[in-house]
């Protein structure tokens, strides 16, 4: 890099989702300069809507690996803010083929010794989760490797999610049930890592949501970031990209030290002039996630999964871009409000409630669920569609933006953080299976990387990109 040591650099984020908002917190707790566009609103996938007259808060709705929330709490200064209350049931109840089955499984439950024996396999490992989750990978670094060793002692040689579940002989029920977490990565079980199988034994019963709802997460991060000085400009989207000058709607230019994108790495791609998505490229899977204000409250509980009845021929569908005969479906029952998130291929389309596939899909769910026609009832209802997720993210809406394969899936693998020496990105699809504590933990990694180059050398304004 080029250029003095400054105390602070002036930094555009592209991108105001949770990634833009916790790495702009960080940034500027460090004395930087940080400036926030966002096209639409602060949020990004996290959206407070009213449906019904009920709020709801669109996107992520289960707190998992708290540890991760604390260690960018930690890094801060800041006391927790969220309380984070567990969810009844954890990670709620799975309507296998071959019955349901409660994860965590409860003491007494018939499958309760095989869930315990798979818990004895994949505790060592459990200590490791936040350290891997939020340290550059490096085998440099102590702290990795202790966690990698951890994680390939549990693996052995199982690359992937459905290798490593067939070689464990669980019963089939809770072989199938396990598998449904492959989809935190976005990924069918055949092709997701390993890591993924291990997901509900690490989780456990340590399922949250802060008290006052998810949207208490955007305000914390709203408020950590105008608080440090971050300027949130919402409505204002990147329209054009250049070393570290960029272009907004309207004609304005920018130029800064640093330019850091939380978008979807395929977004960002097509701003900087060189689009590499195609029809054909592997991409995470997308969704239709339905908001339904109920006139009565649905005996349910918290969480339900509806797994679809056969993963092979789920995956073929989802690979090829078609409508799976039965898909992956979460339920969230809380009071009157009615989430039913359906899993769909990442091929932007507007799958809307009267999508004939859709209210298949729907029926099924009611019909699992012993609620048929329930949907029919509700008062309101609100759905977010491939297309609605294509708008601001991976233009297929894949939620976790491009698959890849694998080897080079899950945190083992340097993601590609920093692409010129003036220009680093963040975010899910940068941080493979990113939910929320890959988001916060990838937006440490790259605050540790960004702080360690700065020792070394600084770019400055106007200097090689
Ligand atoms: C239905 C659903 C359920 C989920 N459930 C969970 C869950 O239970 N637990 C969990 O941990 N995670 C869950 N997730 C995943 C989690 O919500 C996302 O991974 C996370 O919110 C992504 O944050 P992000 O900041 O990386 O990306 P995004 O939220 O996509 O943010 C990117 C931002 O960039 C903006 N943008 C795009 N282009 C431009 C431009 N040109 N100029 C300016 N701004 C631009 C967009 O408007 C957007 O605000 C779920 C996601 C969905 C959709």
């Amino acid at each position: 890099m080029d250029g003095p040591l400054n105390s602070g650099l002036d930094i555009g984020m592209l991108g105001g989702g949770l990634a833009g908002l916790a790495l702009a917190s960080l940034l500027a707790g460090r004395g930087h300069r940080v400036t926030i566009y966002e096209r639409d609103r602060a949020g990004g996938k996290l959206r407070r809507e009213r449906v019904g007259g009920l709020a709801f808060d669109t996107g992520p709705s289960l707190f998992t690996f708290p540890g991760v929330w604390q260690a960018f709490l930690r890094r801060l200064g800041e006391a927790d803010p969220l309380a984070l209350q567990p969810l009844p049931g954890g990670l709620g109840i799975h309507h296998t083929p071959f019955g349901a089955v409660p994860l965590p499984v409860p003491p007494g439950h018939p499958l309760s010794a095989a869930w315990e024996g798979y818990r004895a396999k994949v505790g060592p490992l459990a200590p490791h989760i936040v350290p891997l989750l939020t340290t550059p990978p490096r085998l440099t670094d102590p702290v990795f490797l202790r966690a990698s060793r951890a994680l390939f002692r549990v693996v052995g040689p199982h690359p992937t999610a459905e290798g490593w579940i067939r070689a464990q002989k669980l019963p089939p029920a809770l072989a199938h049930a396990i598998r449904t977490h492959a989809l935190n990565a976005g990924l069918s079980p055949a092709d997701a890592p390993a890591l993924y199988a291990l997901i509900p034994a690490l989780v456990g019963a340590e399922v949250y949501r802060p008290v006052a709802g998810m949207g208490a997460l955007l305000d914390t991060l709203i408020e950590y970031a105008t608080a440090r000085g971050v300027q949130l400009r919402e409505g204002a989207e990147v329209t054009g990209l250049k070393g570290a000058t960029l272009t907004l709607n309207g004609g304005e230019v920018a130029q800064y030290d640093l330019l850091v994108s939380a978008l979807d790495p395929h977004r960002l791609a097509t701003l900087r002039g060189s689009p590499i998505v195609s029809l054909r490229s592997k991409r995470t899977v997308s969704g239709v996630a339905i908001y339904a204000a109920l006139p009565e409250a649905a005996p349910l509980p918290a969480t339900s999964v509806i797994p679809p009845s056969d993963f092979q021929t789920f995956r073929a569908a989802i690979r090829a871009g078609a409508l799976p005969p039965d898909t992956l479906a979460l339920v969230h029952a809380d009071g009157r409000k009615l989430a039913v998130l359906l899993t769909a291929p990442a091929t932007a389309c507007p799958l809307g409630l009267d999508h004939p596939w859709v209210r298949a899909q729907v029926a099924r769910v009611e019909r699992t669920l012993g609620m048929p026609g329930r949907l029919a009832s509700a008062d309101d209802v609100l759905a977010l569609t491939p297309a609605h997720y294509a708008a601001g993210g991976h233009p297929g809406g894949a939620i976790y933006g491009a698959a890849l394969p694998f080897w080079r899936g899950g945190p083992l693998h340097p993601q590609p953080h920093r692409l010129t020496t003036r220009l680093w990105q963040v975010g899910t699809g940068v941080h493979p299976g990113g939910g929320i504590p890959a988001i916060l933990g990838g937006a440490m990694m790259v605050d540790t990387l960004l702080a360690e180059a700065q020792k070394k050398a600084l770019p400055v304004k106007g200097g090689p990109g």
